[in-house]
């Protein structure tokens, strides 16, 4: 009996005590010291931003901007090409994003607009069949300012492309090798665009030809819709100097600003600078193939149209001298010109010439250009 009451207590106690354990433990995490309780609200913080950055809270404040890659298209074992975005905006553009400059969204958008500011790149490179990734990357120059001082003014959106390679079809490989084989002529056109250069576009067009222009940066600014239209059917943009110096004469900054912003105005306008340069008056320097940095293409038929200002004289000249592989030389900015152009374009192609542009002239004939190059013709040897 005493022996049970013992034990019994014995049991009683230890219990307690394990009972007075159990509390003392629950105690302990109840109790929030100081740096817990520090940790616990950094965190609650945290959570907080990025909760507020990824869902995108206080929405209508925040300008949102899409920079989309285009899709793009080639044939396995050509060049790649040159690849594009296209942005958008939703929203409030006159956002001030940078008090001390007055930069907008506005500005962010043209910079965009401009090129600049991302890459786009693709794991394609174009020696195998399928479709690859174009993927649209900001530069730590725009992402660095949109993740930080501007984050609760604008977003940037990128959105990827598709790169598709395709094989290349018996049809297409026909058509690109009649291509090199027929007699091609590059018609080319200075001075411009002017209030004729549409109709002259048209008649390229509805001819499935192409030509050269060699504009004033001067004149692109004015005449948008025609460099924008010269580009979807395939003509080539040249660089003919801002205003028309003669180049040689200017000093170097000087004779770089005019090559600089002729090709910034076409690039504004069509995604890309001039492939190619035409000094006024063909007026060149050995100075000038250090410095130009692009191709330069003379001639090697001048019609003299713009002196004569006489359709029939302008036609009349090219078909008297011209060859397999030339390059001619008129002036858009002239009705006469336009006339004799779109006569000369039927009147070529009767005679089986493919009408082209210089860089797919020189292509066929197996030329390279080289920036600071002078090139007057491409001719088969
Ligand atoms: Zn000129």
């Amino acid at each position: 009996m005493r022996k049970y009451n013992l034990k019994r207590r014995f049991k009683k106690a230890r219990a307690r005590s394990r009972a007075m354990a159990r509390r003392r433990r629950k105690r302990s995490r109840n109790y929030l010291s100081p740096a817990k309780l520090g940790a616990v609200c950094v965190i609650a913080v945290l959570v907080m931003v990025f909760v507020t950055r990824a869902t995108g809270l206080f929405k209508d404040n925040v300008v949102e901007i899409n920079l989309a890659a285009q899709d793009a298209e080639m044939y396995v074992g050509e060049d790649k090409p040159v690849f594009m975005a296209e942005i958008t905006c939703e929203g409030d553009t006159g956002v001030v994003l940078d008090e001390e400059t007055e930069y907008t969204v506005q500005n962010l958008v043209d910079e965009l607009n401009g090129g600049n500011g991302y890459t786009l790149e693709s794991e394609g490179d174009g020696t195998e069949v399928g479709e690859y990734e174009i993927k649209a990357e900001l530069t730590s120059a725009v992402s660095t300012p949109l993740n930080t001082d501007w984050f609760d003014k604008v977003k940037v959106n990128t959105v990827p492309g598709t790169l598709k390679v395709k094989e290349i079809d018996e049809e297409y490989r026909a058509s690109v090798e009649a291509r090199k084989n027929r007699p091609m002529i590059a018609l080319t056109f200075d001075d411009g665009p002017g209030r004729y250069t549409m109709k002259l576009l048209d008649a390229l067009e509805e001819n499935n030809a192409q030509a050269t222009f060699f504009m004033l940066g001067q004149n692109v600014e004015k005449f948008g819709d025609e460099v924008a239209k010269m580009k979807e059917i395939g003509c080539e943009l040249g660089n003919h100097s801002y205003n028309h110096p003669s180049l040689p004469k200017l000093s170097t900054d000087e004779m770089k600003a005019q090559i600089e912003n002729t090709n910034n105005a076409i690039k504004e306008i069509t995604g890309e600078p001039a492939s190619v340069l035409r000094p006024p008056y063909g007026a060149t320097s050995s100075e000038m193939s250090e410095t130009v940095g692009m191709p330069m293409v003379l001639w090697s038929i001048d019609t003299l149209d713009w002196k004569t200002k006489d359709t029939q004289a302008t036609i009349d000249h090219v078909l008297q001298n011209v060859s397999d592989g030339d390059i001619v030389l008129m002036h858009d900015i002239y009705e006469t010109t336009v006339d004799a152009a779109i006569e000369l374009i039927k009147k070529l192609q009767e005679q089986g010439y493919y009408l082209v542009t210089v860089s797919e002239l020189a292509e066929s004939r197996g030329y390279e250009l080289a920036d600071g190059e002078k090139y007057y013709g491409f001719y088969n040897e």
